[in-house]
C-alpha cells in the first residue's frame, strides 16, 4: 500500500495518531516516514532544521526534504539521542553540544521550549 494511504489507514483507527503511524510505518514497514516525537520536535526546531512555530507535517515534511529517504530511520533516532543527551528540554548543553557551531540556537538556552 502507498505509505499515504497506509499513513491514512492507520490514523482512522483510534487512539493511532501521525507520530505512531508514522513509527509503525518506518519500523514495521520500512517506509519512508520520520516520526515526530517531543525531541524530534525540539531538536529540529532549535537547530533550524524545520520552522519554528511549525506543527507535525510540518517538521516531519521538513526533515524529509532534507535527507534522503534512506536515511529516515538514522535521522529520527539520532535526533532522539542528541535531545536526550545534548539538547535537553529545560536546560540544553549547549558548551558541550557537537554541532553547536551549527546551531541558530546556541547559547540561548531555556529560550525555545
Ligand atoms: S547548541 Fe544547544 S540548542 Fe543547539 S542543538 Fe546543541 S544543545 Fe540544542
Amino acid at each position: 500500500m502507498p505509505l499515504e494511504e497506509a499513513r491514512k489507514k492507520l490514523m482512522e483507527m483510534q487512539g493511532i495518531g501521525p507520530k505512531t503511524a508514522d513509527v509503525v510505518l518506518l519500523f514495521s514497514a520500512n517506509k519512508p516516514t520520520i516520526p515526530v516525537d517531543t525531541h524530534v520536535n525540539r531538536v529540529s526546531k532549535r537547530l533550524g532544521l524545520a520552522p519554528a512555530n511549525g506543527d507535525y507535517e510540518d517538521v516531519r515534511l521538513s526533515l524529509q526534504s532534507l535527507f534522503n529517504s534512506e536515511d529516515y530511520l538514522y535521522v529520527h533516532l539520532l535526533l532522539i539521542a542528541h535531545g536526550r543527551k545534548y539538547c535537553k528540554a529545560r536546560r540544553p548543553l549547549c558548551q558541550k553540544c557537537p554541532v553547536n557551531a551549527y546551531c541558530l540556537s546556541s547559547g540561548r538556552m531555556g529560550v525555545i521550549a
